[in-house]
């Protein structure tokens, strides 16, 4: 069965469009921006730019709106996200569709029959329950009802083997249609043109920063271009010469005819997110609407997305979803019974983890992209929102690194993006369990001590494209995680890595970091403009610094070690290397000037403890006393006969060394290393006891506790910001915000926990139950022996000893907010 029967219309449309009735005459030669593509998204990123004031603005459609997977979308809506901000973004976007429609006149067709989240098992009621309690915090309604009240609102489940069912009584459905033509409408009541039947040929980027986007019908100047192109992103992405990590698959839901009991309900049913049943499933009309993505996924027009698809469906395949749809007949049994009135099998378009690709393209001026959206509906205000703040304001007011399409770079190939793409389709219900190493696609990116460290019983993660060790198992331990919500198989390996690296020494591979020369006439004048502490003045000194943010928020964090004159080594975050690009090419510099990545071309260790010293001290005839090489100097010394860059910095709050090195070397200088520390007890050291390590020092971590979101003053690094220097990114919005009080205070606390720690996104109440703050970042602190937790707290609330109780598996947890941190506070041990 196929519902291009049901369509007569498309097949008159695309004629009259041949004949060239609906080309469009474009009114502006000019415009501040244009959107290219009439989906939902690029509405309502149309909309919200009309919102913020910038009304010269211009979107071109290549067909009809809604001609790419909006139309034929099932447009169902939540709220609750993993992730708080897309929480936030996704709770924006539910409540707009509303306002919307009452601004617009045009029907949105809403149904806001709330959901039912239903939970089959233990981790998905963990699931649950953890969402409860953000839901608290954000103030929204989501809450659980007993099975008798479940029944109440849909008498049609059997509710047989289930724990827990969750209502979100905002959760629904909308008409794509008529949202996206509601986004449209609102946007050119406020002055914008909307071109349909005008499909962008060309993008060309003009000697002023702004581009021509060329159409048959003419071309318009655009100061800056958005990629909205849905499931064309690809294409159109081509266009300007660059390439996005997204591959199209199909996605198919079906229609029941009328089922008796519905057609003699007075109230609508509640749509059901049944995920472990890996269905979908809502009422439409006086049927229902199931939908699956099936564990054995399929491509679509992988080599591209035909130019001249349009309101088209793909065949039917019921036999794919079968599994799923028994499923749900299982929990619906009238579903069972029902005939299929229509199936709908259309395509949508995927990037590597399924999240959205957004924001500036880092090598391109005034380009921005919005793509690869999978729950555009529950998403599209928010996303609409923060890329018209990015453009009009220089920076959305989120954090939204999990968005940034610069968190993949080249390496984000082809192989890779296919292989992502089929597995997030086909575990998209699956938790998603903290910790999560998806294996899809990888390895993609090695280094040459990889098969080494396999040997080691490493488990590795991935690290912007590279493969990475998180933790190293023992003799008869295999190196695979073991995912759940509570202390997994790695709390012991790890427990022992940690006390290995406190009481003697442990070496962690950190060449994942980013790392960039800065090298040339006018280095440190050009850094002095990047960042806003002091550049190091002095051959050999290190210091720390902010890169601040548009909105003076923490962009960035590094450290900066003088090499020589005008020469400089930056290390920072490693996965935001692509995203550092941004800020970069907001400082100008001469040709002359060499600033250049050496993140790929070299590899490090971060040698650490106590027994640090005595082991380097057997590979360098350099003295390492503190005398002659204290904390936060470097020297460029031979290691193991090895030319290495030897920083004392630490991330572990331990004394220790990072050690860079030319990539070719990396082998030689780890064998040099574990055969000069065997005696001493060296270890192998992963990522998640380096986690543990900073926890226990209060060590905040980009993205984590540092973001564009956290104002200096909030974070404690106002210290590291240097108001006596010239210009420098981000000192006038910071010179507006400095004196104003912080909002919330990172802090560290001691949590009674005894089968699971906090994470990271828990909120935090008082323990009269008023949320205060939610957790960054969390972890046992194996050398201190108890549960930490780094979180932000409303400054009021930030007073030491003061209790309270954070959200972990949305159960209270009591903690303690710490006067100082547990490990080496007055960093004795850092110096020694
Ligand atoms: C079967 C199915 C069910 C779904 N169900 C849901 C759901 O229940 N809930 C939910 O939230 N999401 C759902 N989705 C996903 C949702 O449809 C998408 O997230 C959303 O439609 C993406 O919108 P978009 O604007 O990014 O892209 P698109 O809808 O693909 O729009 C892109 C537009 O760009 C235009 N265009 C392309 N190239 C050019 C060019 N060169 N010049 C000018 N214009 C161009 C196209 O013609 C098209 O109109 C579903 C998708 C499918 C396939």
């Amino acid at each position: 069965m196929s519902v291009l029967d049901d369509r007569p219309a498309a097949h008159d449309r695309i004629v009259a469009k041949q004949n060239g009735i609906f080309r469009s005459i474009l009114m502006r030669s000019h415009a501040r921006v244009v959107v290219i593509g009439g989906g939902l998204v690029g509405c309502s990123i149309l909309y919200h730019l009309t919102k913020l004031g910038w009304t010269d603005v211009v979107l071109l459609e290549r067909d009809e709106l809604t001609s790419g997977s909006t139309w034929h979308a099932a447009a169902n809506i939540h709220g609750l996200h993993d992730n708080n901000n897309i929480s936030k973004l996704q709770y924006y976007t539910m409540q707009l569709y509303q306002q919307l429609e009452d601004e617009t006149g045009q029907g949105c067709g809403i149904f806001r029959t709330g959901s039912l989240y239903l939970a089959q098992t233990r981790d998905r009621e963990h699931q649950l329950r953890i969402q409860a309690a953000k839901a608290r915090y954000f103030g929204v309604d989501f809450h659980e009802l007993s099975i008798a009240e479940a029944q109440a609102l849909h008498p049609l489940i059997d509710f047989d083997g289930i724990r827990c069912v969750m209502l979100e009584p905002d959760g629904g459905s909308v008409d794509p249609s008529g949202v996206t033509h509601a986004y449209a409408q609102g946007a050119r009541e406020r002055g914008a043109d909307i071109h349909r039947f005008t499909p962008v040929i060309e993008t060309n980027p003009r000697a002023d920063g702004g581009w021509d986007v060329v159409t048959p019908s003419g071309t318009i100047q655009a100061d800056v271009v958005v990629n909205a192109a849905g499931l064309w992103g690809r294409e159109v992405a081509k266009l300007a010469g660059f390439e996005l990590p997204l591959m199209t698959m199909e996605h198919q839901y079906l229609v029941t005819e009328e089922i008796p009991e519905i057609a003699a309900m007075e109230e609508r049913l509640p749509s059901v997110a049944d995920r472990d049943g890996e269905y979908y499933l809502r009422q439409e009309g006086t049927g229902l609407l199931v939908g699956a993505y099936e564990r054995d996924g399929r491509f679509w027009a992988e080599a591209g997305t035909p130019l001249d698809f349009g309101h088209e469906l793909l065949p039917d395949d019921l036999d794919r979803i079968e599994e799923n749809i028994l499923r749900a007949c299982a929990r619906i049994p009238t579903l069972a019974a029902a005939g299929v009135k229509r199936v709908i099998n259309g395509p949508m378009i995927w990037s590597p983890d399924s999240s959205a690709l957004f924001g500036p393209v880092p090598e391109l001026q005034n380009y921005y992209c919005c793509n690869g959206i999978i729950p555009g509906f529950s998403q599209s205000g928010g996303l609409g929102m923060l890329l018209a703040q990015w453009i009009v304001e220089g920076e959305p007011e989120l954090d939204l690194f999990p968005w940034d399409m610069a968190r993949y770079g080249a390496w984000a190939t082809k192989t890779f993006t296919k292989a992502r793409a089929l597995d997030c389709y086909a575990h998209r219900f699956k938790i998603h369990f903290p910790y999560e190493e998806r294996d899809a696609g990888r390895p993609v990116r090695t280094r040459p001590v990889y098969e080494r460290q396999k040997a080691m019983g490493a488990a590795f993660g991935l690290s912007y494209g590279w493969e990475h060790p998180l933790w190293f198992a023992g003799n008869g331990e295999a190196p695979i995680d073991e995912y759940g919500y509570e202390r997994q198989n790695w709390f012991a390996p790890v427990a022992a890595e940690c006390q290995a690296l406190r009481s003697s020494v442990g070496v962690i591979d950190i060449s994942n970091y980013a790392k960039y020369e800065i090298k040339g006439p006018g280095a440190a004048q050009w850094l002095d403009r990047l960042v806003a502490n002091h550049v190091p003045s002095e051959i050999g000194r290190s210091c720390l610094t902010p890169m601040l943010g548009v909105r003076g928020g923490i962009a960035g964090d590094f450290t900066i070690t003088k090499l020589d004159d005008e020469h400089f080594l930056m290390i920072g975050s490693g996965i935001a290397e692509r995203y550092h690009a941004r800020f970069f090419r907001m400082v100008p510099r001469t040709d002359s000037l060499i600033v250049r990545s050496l993140s790929d071309a070299w590899a490090g260790f971060n040698v650490a403890g106590p027994k640090s010293r005595a082991l380097l001290q057997r590979l360098t005839n350099e003295d390492l006393s503190t005398a002659s090489f204290p904390f936060m100097r470097s020297r460029r010394m031979r290691v193991a006969g090895i030319d290495a860059t030897a920083l004392r910095v630490s991330f572990t709050g331990d004394l220790g060394w990072e050690l860079h090195v030319d990539q070719g070397d990396q082998q030689a200088l780890y064998d040099a290393l574990f055969e000069a520390g065997a005696d001493l007890g060296l270890r192998a050291v992963g990522s998640r006891s380096l986690l543990s390590l900073r926890v226990e020092k209060g060590y905040g971590s980009w993205g984590r506790e540092y973001s564009p979101e956290y104002w200096p003053q909030e974070v404690g690094l106002d210290r590291l910001i240097k108001l006596d220097k010239s210009d420098f990114l981000g000192r006038a919005a910071y010179l507006a915000l400095k004196d104003r009080p912080p909002r919330e205070k990172l802090v560290s606390l001691a949590v009674d926990a005894t089968t699971a720690d906090a994470l990271g996104g828990e909120p935090i109440f008082t323990t009269d139950g008023e949320p205060v703050g939610r957790v960054s970042s969390g972890a046992y602190g194996h050398s201190v022996d108890t549960s930490l937790a780094l979180g932000f707290i409303k400054t009021e609330h930030a007073v030491p000893e003061q209790e309270f109780d954070i959200a972990i598996l949305g159960r209270p947890h009591r903690a303690r907010l710490l006067p100082e941190p547990l490990f080496d506070p007055k960093g004795t041990v850092l110096r020694a």
